[in-house]
């Protein structure tokens, strides 16, 4: 519970320092336009009274463009019918456009062949396909299964149930105090017995880019398939899932200005190619008799059911959004902010950010201070009109080797300025001054 009513903090008012050319302590020049914002209009709001929305909670979920809504609008208002079923015009047209997006998805990521991109409902269900799917015909007891510490937990549960189902060993890939990966430790973690490791690209709470394409090197090496959950990574880093070298690779359209209801399981098409279907119904069969049935060809075989056609198409969308800015001035943009952030926010007294120093991270920073609670500070950040997250953000295991219950996550993306970073430091200095116990004075700054 927030212990002071109604606490109020003069703020810099963002929405009037967003179009300045330069803020001291950052490279404006490596920022995108703030003009970029018209293109969502969520963001044009107050909330609270007469702060202005200052979005910070991009890795839960990030807001959409006006071309993307409109994608979503025209489906529905022209285009809508069923895919890959009605001989008419609608549903050729809505098949057109689906099968559009899964050839823009593609080229997004670097896979060969559409084939080999599988519409679900977000990461969680593409990791979930692999476990059921891959993990029920190719796991046994014994075998073993290599995650890491830092695993939200959609890439941690289904290789928990998957060892509970099959007898197999669940192993982790410890961290350092700073959040990265032991490597070291790699080595002797593989082993004959390892079947699969699988590894996000990017810590939703760490913000720690960690080395997928050595990882899956050293796991090739050792025989073991690659899972890659991209959550964090495809929206914000130029992904090529050959070069990186997934056998497998997840994400979701709703961290990337897609919709909800809409992701991407990438997998090899051998791979998929000899994995048994998991759910069953219609669209991914080619021939049921009473008692049996043959499975569709790839990627049919995975989309049981009617499809979430409009999400789909208007991930497509949102493709060609990103792609117009491209993903090195995304990626540049979140980085100068995020390093600024870093900055700004270790200048107040007593705040311990999660993770590696900024040129090891990618947009997001979580931090915890000795008062109040994280709960506290995100619910005191609110009244003032800044989003961010607090909990654990689904990564249990890592705050308990953090030691710490719950942390609370400021994340960044194309739309953040750094007037906006401005705002979230100065009220969680003016929180933390608010809550430092009595007769304690401030740190003296280090010379
Ligand atoms: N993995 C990571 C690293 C994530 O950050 C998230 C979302 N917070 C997920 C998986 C799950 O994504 P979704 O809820 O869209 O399935």
């Amino acid at each position: 519970m927030w212990p002071i009513p109604n606490a109020k903090f003069a703020m810099t008012n963002p929405s009037s320092v967003i179009f300045m050319s330069s803020v001291a302590g950052i490279d404006s020049s490596k920022l995108l336009p703030a003009s970029l914002r018209e293109d969502f209009p969520i963001l044009e709001q107050l909330v609270h009274g007469d702060h202005p929305l200052v979005f910070l909670d991009n890795a839960a979920s990030t807001q959409r463009p006006r071309q993307v809504i409109d994608v979503l609008r025209r489906v529905y208002e022209h285009d809508y019918a069923n895919v890959h079923r009605g001989i008419h015009t609608l549903s050729e047209r809505s098949t057109e456009q689906y099968e559009a997006a899964r050839e823009k998805v593609r080229a997004f990521i670097g896979a060969e062949k559409s084939l080999e991109i599988v519409f679900t409902s977000g990461s969680t269900a593409g990791i979930n396909l692999v476990a059921r799917s891959w993990g029920d015909a190719n796991i046994k007891a014994g075998d073993e299964i290599l995650v890491t510490t830092m695993e939200h937990h959609s890439n941690l549960v289904p290789w928990q149930q998957l060892t509970e189902r099959s007898g197999a060993i669940l192993k982790h890939i410890p961290i350092t105090d700073d959040g990265e990966l032991v490597l070291d430790a790699l080595d002797s973690l593989l082993t004959k017995r390892t079947k699969l490791v699988a590894v996000a690209s990017v810590s939703n709470v760490l913000g720690t880019i960690n080395p997928v394409r050595e990882i899956a090197r050293r796991a090739h090496a050792a025989g073991a398939v690659v899972l890659v959950d991209a959550a964090q990574s495809v929206p914000h880093v130029p992904t090529n899932v050959r070069e990186l070298g997934a056998d497998f690779l997840a994400f979701s359209g709703h961290k990337m200005l897609g919709p909800t209801g809409i992701g991407v399981l990438y997998g090899r098409e051998e791979l998929l190619d000899a994995m048994p279907a998991f759910l069953g119904g219609g669209s991914m069969i080619n021939r049921v008799w009473p008692d049996r049935f043959t499975p569709a060809e790839l990627p049919a075989k995975f989309e049981a059911g009617t499809p979430p056609i409009a999400p789909a198409i208007a991930l497509g969308a949102a493709i060609d959004y990103l792609n117009l800015i491209g993903l090195e001035k995304i990626q540049q943009h979140e980085h100068e902010l995020c390093r600024y952030a870093y900055e700004r926010l270790l200048e107040v007294d007593g705040l311990r950010i999660l993770g590696p120093p900024p040129d090891r991270r990618a947009g997001l920073v979580s931090f915890t201070l000795p008062e109040p609670h994280p709960h506290d500070i995100a619910q005191l950040l609110d009244e003032e009109g800044i989003a961010v997250r607090a909990g654990h953000h689904c990564a249990w295991p890592l705050h308990d080797r953090l030691g710490i219950p719950a942390s609370t996550r400021a994340s960044f993306y194309l739309y953040n300025t750094a007037a906006e970073v401005d705002a979230l430091a100065e009220c969680v200095a003016k929180i933390r001054d608010r809550f430092r116990p009595r007769g304690r004075k401030r740190a003296p700054k280090p010379a």
